[in-house]
């Protein structure tokens, strides 16, 4: 016997039971849209801006942000410009390129391609092969990240956009919270938000995805059969931990439906304020002495990267 819609007496494809309700294809569609326009709305994430630069990779969860937000730009009123980086991660980084641009192509989206080993000389595969020889400590996921953020800012701070906005879903931010307090670090909690203000040479960042589980990213870009890169990084594959506590956390939330939702909603709203006016507001940001962005040190991190990995690779 098959469920029904919990909104017309079409069959249900799946049941969000934190929403108590069963849904056809056709009304989950719409349920995640309304559920996006809100989570919008009550966090005021576009409010004045008329340039959002948005984080393409190619997976499933910048994909789908990528559609909702072109959905919603003419209500907020907002221009997008889609950035999409060239990790240079073997297969998988020309097969995520490549349905990125699909996706901007098919909303007639303007975008920009940055290719790391282009720009930069080096990549991730580079990083991988030769992070130990160059003296970088960091794991690769980590390392990876950096490279991500610097190129965003710079990119969009260059084109004077208002925010940057990445795919971040509620599974990730559950994960951020969770491995920032496992592994008490304050200074990290105190930037796990949904909104991060423009502060020194840093453009706003905005999660708009933070309350839409990965489950619903990747079930909304399959029914309106947008096209992205199923396959997960080769790198991801080291994240032990994070398996862990994404696979844990969705047992938790079979037997408490809903739990993820109030335990992201709880810190980002309650703890996060206190914590970043307490470690964040007072930091002082200079500019890096190689590249002129942002850093607290004399060198930012990407730079310090960058020129490590130039001596391995000129030998
Ligand atoms: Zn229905
Ligand atoms: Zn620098």
């Amino acid at each position: 016997m098959s469920v029904k819609c919990s909104f017309c007496s079409n069959k249900a494809i799946t049941k969000l039971r934190y929403a108590k309700l069963s849904l056809c294809s056709k009304h989950f569609v719409e349920y995640v849209e309304k559920r996006f326009s809100k989570i919008i709305s009550k966090n005021k994430l576009f409010k004045n801006m008329d340039k959002v630069v948005v984080a393409v990779s190619g997976g499933k969860d910048s994909v789908t942000l990528l559609h909702l937000l072109h959905k919603v730009s003419k209500e907020f009123n907002f221009e997008i410009i889609g950035l999409t980086i060239d990790l240079g991660i073997r297969k998988y980084s020309v097969e995520s390129v490549e349905k990125a641009l699909k996706n901007y192509e098919m909303l007639n989206i303007k975008y920009k391609v940055i290719e790391l080993k282009n720009k930069y000389g080096f990549s991730i595969d580079d990083i991988a092969k030769y992070r130990r020889k160059a003296g970088i400590k960091k794991p690769i996921c980590s390392i990876c990240g950096t490279i991500k953020r610097y190129i965003m800012n710079k990119y969009a701070l260059e084109i004077g956009a208002n925010a940057i906005a990445t795919g971040h879903n509620l599974d990730d931010m559950v994960y951020y919270i969770f491995s920032s307090l496992y592994s008490g670090r304050v200074d990290n909690l105190a930037k796990i938000s949904i909104y991060s203000p423009s502060e020194f040479k840093f453009v706003a960042k905005v999660k708009p995805l933070a309350y839409i589980s990965e489950k619903e990213t990747l079930l909304y870009a399959m029914l309106r059969k947008l096209p992205f890169n199923y396959n997960v990084c080769p790198y991801a594959r080291l994240r032990t931990f994070h398996e862990y506590i994404r696979k844990t956390s969705n047992v938790l939330e079979e037997n408490v439906p809903g739990l993820k939702i109030t335990f992201a909603r709880m810190f980002l709203e309650k703890i996060n304020p206190i914590l970043y006016s307490h470690y964040l507001s007072e930091k002082k940001f200079k500019e890096c002495k190689i590249c002129g962005m942002p850093t607290t040190g004399k060198i930012c991190s990407f730079c310090k990267i960058k020129s490590a990995m130039e001596k391995v690779l000129k030998k």
